[in-house]
């Protein structure tokens, strides 16, 4: 089995992607991911094999949507393991780029803004995190563009469910020529999404994480109210709660619990943020 092609410069991106859309290739997938690959993302890179003539993962730490004491110099990396995973997968090309590649002037200039949907929920709790996931996004549909000749399609899980409403709403506000695909959120048997982050947790830890998906799936099943599910949460040991709320989907703004809404909860793990949703 031969593996990806593993490119570690914008030019060498482009260059690959380019001579691909010339010997034939009609739809480019993208998945961007951080790394540290589990299952979850593992689904994701085979739809976007699957789907596309194309497949493109690109692998970044982006220090752009981390904020000060956060993890981006602890976050887990293991290039080699992922790149291993990704040639199980067959996926073609894996962008892996330093910091100092995306990033040669420091800190861009001019980046995009999210505005209030990028400041309520996760956005109140890590300020600039969705500022910085949508500029290095940006800059990713700018690298990847195949050009008129073939179709871009960009990736993402339903478990960022803000981050994904906010790349289809760059995408409308923009005019990409980017199609977004959604893919649902991936679990553990016992329920926990999966996460690089999970990593961080003990034994223990990831038992009494699975409060998030227990009260999650109680309140959509009309079984606790929401002001209970946020009692269990914060009765559950090492959990605290950040918020526990549902949505109008199209917009993240508050409503009542009710069919077709999305029930979103963050809450800390011991010293691990965690988030999780599920529609009602
Ligand atoms: P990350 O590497 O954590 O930035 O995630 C990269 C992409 O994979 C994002 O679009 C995530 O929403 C998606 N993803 C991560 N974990 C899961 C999961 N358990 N189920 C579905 N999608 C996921």
């Amino acid at each position: 089995m031969t593996g990806p092609v593993v490119c570690t410069t914008v030019a060498q991106l482009r260059e690959e992607i380019g001579a691909r859309v010339t010997r034939g290739a009609r739809t480019v997938g993208l998945f961007p991911t951080m790394g540290a690959l589990h299952d979850g993302h593992a689904r994701i890179a085979q739809r976007t094999r699957a789907e596309n003539d194309l497949a493109v993962v690109s692998v970044f730490v982006n220090p752009l949507q981390f904020g000060p004491g956060e993890d981006f110099e602890s976050y887990p990396r293991d290039l080699d393991g992922d790149v291993a995973r990704l040639a199980e997968v067959g996926v073609d090309l894996v962008f892996a780029p330093s910091v100092e590649q995306m990033y040669p002037d420091g800190t861009p200039v001019v980046s995009v803004t999210s505005g209030r949907a990028g400041s309520i929920l996760e956005g109140a709790t890590r300020p600039g995190h969705f500022d910085g996931a949508l500029t290095v996004v940006n800059k990713l549909f700018t690298i990847a563009a195949p050009g008129p000749a073939a179709e871009l399609r960009a990736y993402f899980g339903e478990k960022d469910a803000q981050q994904l409403l906010l790349m289809q709403r760059m995408v409308r506000d923009f005019d990409y020529p980017v199609e977004i695909r959604a893919v649902p959120i991936v679990r553990s048997e016992q329920g926990l999404a999966l996460s690089s982050r999970n990593q961080y947790l003990s034994a223990e830890q990831a038992d009494h994480a699975l409060v998030l998906h227990r009260t999650l799936r109680a309140l959509a099943a009309g079984e606790l109210t929401l002001e209970r599910a946020r009692s269990a949460i914060d009765a559950e040991p090492e959990v605290r709660l950040d918020y526990f709320v549902t949505v109008d989907p199209g917009d993240l703004s508050l409503v009542e619990p009710g069919p077709g809404t999305l029930a979103l909860v963050a809450a800390w793990v011991g010293p691990t943020r965690l988030i999780d949703n599920m529609r009602i």
